[in-house]
């Protein structure tokens, strides 16, 4: 009851490109460790369901309006969505770091993005970050571009439109060895190190069966197995 779709199938909402936690492959499926981990979570909990690739920026919303029932999404556990939405069990440590251009010498932590332009994803933690670090002077960027897409932040950064790209690490790791060290390079700590896990309306009578399934995913080495699949090394 109170499911987003009738019946037994229910919407799970994924991010639409968040390598290698969910994206698009060359046949045109999605795949990633979100994906396998929500597939072995679903066939763990028997429910028939429908994976929908999203912008990042509709799935809270999605969430807080019932459309959504689950979201495998890399989406940060933070105070506020604690608030609005529910989370399951943590499953992914992350943080969020600095993407410059290689021939970029002068940046080398936050406060070096003071007048510089900073392109970012619509809607995920790093736009509070910087606004946060902003009023409290530790940076005053020119200007923060928000895109609905980390790929189309990334484009900006090679096209000179941008000085540098703050965003999760693990897309920014991807897309730097996808492209290699002469093109960009990180740098910068780990910044607001956060916690992934699945979210779902508040109050959902899914939340228990996943945090059973997860812990027994953890448990029996599942999990371990899929992180090996995606980052080539244990969790
Ligand atoms: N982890 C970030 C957040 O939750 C980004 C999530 C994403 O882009 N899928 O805000």
């Amino acid at each position: 009851a109170g499911f987003a779709v009738a019946g037994d199938q229910i919407v799970v909402a994924t991010d639409t490109n968040f390598k290698p936690f969910s994206y698009r492959n060359e046949d045109g499926n999605y795949v990633g460790y979100d994906v396998d981990i929500w597939n072995e979570i679903g066939k763990r909990i028997g429910v028939e369901y429908e994976l929908r690739p999203m912008d990042f920026n509709g799935i809270i919303p999605g969430i807080q309006s019932g459309n959504i029932d689950v979201a495998v999404a890399a989406m940060s556990i933070t105070s506020k969505r604690e608030e609005v939405i529910d989370f399951s069990y943590p499953y992914y440590k992350a943080g969020i770091t600095i993407m410059v251009r290689a021939d970029e010498d002068g940046v080398k932590e936050l406060g070096d993005l003071s007048g510089k332009v900073i392109a970012t994803k619509q809607g995920t933690s790093t736009v509070p970050f910087l606004k946060e670090n902003t009023e409290a002077g530790k940076v005053a960027p020119k200007e923060v571009k928000e895109f609905p897409n980390i790929t189309d932040a990334f484009l900006e950064l090679r096209a000179g439109g941008a000085d540098a790209v703050m965003f999760d690490l693990p897309p920014l790791q991807d897309y730097a060895a996808t492209v290699g060290k002469d093109a960009v390079k990180l740098v910068g700590p780990l910044y607001l190190g956060h916690f992934y896990g699945i979210g779902m309306p508040k109050g959902s009578e899914l939340r228990k069966k996943i945090n059973v399934a997860l812990l027994e995913m953890q448990e029996s080495g599942k999990l371990n197995e899929l992180h090996n699949k995606w980052f080539g090394s244990d969790s």
